[in-house]
């Protein structure tokens, strides 16, 4: 078995993006990713910090915008009518989830489809179905980059994704089958999942149920990526049952450190893309 090691990976693939930005920094060139978290919600604070180191680390200069749980729909989106006109700004993100009171769709809709470096709006989402260059979303763009790496084969081979969310699981489908692999896309409807998982070379986990793939699921020497990050007793975990999973498989990523540092790093590529798309 195979430990993926998303942080080497995450980290090469900063570096190499410092190295291409680092002469148009020095040229006095901005890099700019706006960056809006609305509330105290203490996961997405740590993923907010988690964007913005990474940031530092490869010449792009963030600025956040941190605003109160009780902001107005209006104030968001001065900010964003704002930020969509700097010409300095190459990406604008919001943190996920925004409070009830805020319409999430409609605020993301007002961000420039060309500054959408998480990939969520319809236009890149569109892209991305029609095979065409896009910003793909960041957590399913890193899963690839992470079987690229591994030189894990894809073509003709029996993908599955648990999941089909919007921003991991549909887009991930998407993506594995543009590299060729017969894709399956469960969801919490699917009956007999295990019988579907059990036939998996490559299962991408994104359900967010702690540990609920167990090692009767996993065909021997499958590829698990698991995407999931669950907090059980203040500890971390995946979607899958790690401790019990991980001898049956070719390569296995764990939670943390598989794909979590991925997703930072793919954020990062996008808005680096941003700027030599100018
Ligand atoms: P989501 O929007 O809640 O979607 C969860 C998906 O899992 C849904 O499609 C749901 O099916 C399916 N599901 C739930 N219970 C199931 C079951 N018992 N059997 C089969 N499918 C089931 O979540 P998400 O945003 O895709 O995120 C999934 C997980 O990945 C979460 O733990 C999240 O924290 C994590 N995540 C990690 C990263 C990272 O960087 N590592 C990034 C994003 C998300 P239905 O559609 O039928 O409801």
């Amino acid at each position: 078995m195979i430990l993926i090691d998303g942080k080497k990976v995450a980290a090469e693939l900063k570096s190499d993006l410092k190295k291409e930005l680092e002469p148009f920094i020095a040229a006095g060139k901005t890099c700019g990713l706006a960056v809006i978290i609305v509330g105290e919600d203490p996961a997405s604070k740590v993923y907010v910090r988690n964007k913005i180191n990474s940031c530092r680390e490869v010449g792009i200069k963030s600025f956040s915008y941190e605003l109160p749980e009780d902001v107005s729909e209006k104030e968001i989106i001065d900010i964003i009518d704002k930020l969509n006109d700097d010409k300095d700004i190459y990406g604008i993100l919001v943190q996920l989830p925004l409070p009830k009171h805020l319409d999430e769709r409609k605020i993301l809709s007002k961000i420039d489809p060309k500054k959408d470096v998480d990939g969520f709006s319809p236009y890149q989402t569109g892209k991305l179905l029609l095979g065409e260059k896009c910003f793909p979303s960041c957590t399913p763009s890193g899963v690839m980059q992470l079987l690229k790496y591994y030189s894990v084969p894809l073509s003709g081979k029996n993908a599955v994704v648990i999941g089909r969310s919007n921003t991991v699981g549909k887009p991930m489908a998407i993506m594995l089958l543009k590299e060729n692999a017969t894709v399956t896309v469960t969801h919490s409807k699917t009956q007999n999942i295990g019988e579907i998982t059990s036939k998996a070379d490559v299962l991408v986990v994104a359900m967010g149920k702690p540990r609920f793939v167990k090692a009767d699921m996993v065909k021997d020497g499958a590829v698990v990526i698991d995407v999931g990050i669950n907090r059980v007793d203040g500890k971390l975990c995946g979607d899958v049952d790690f401790e019990n999973v991980k001898d049956k498989c070719s390569y296995i990523t764990p939670v943390p450190g598989g794909v979590g540092p991925m997703t930072v790093a793919m954020l990062m590529k996008n808005t680096v893309d941003a700027f030599f798309m100018e």
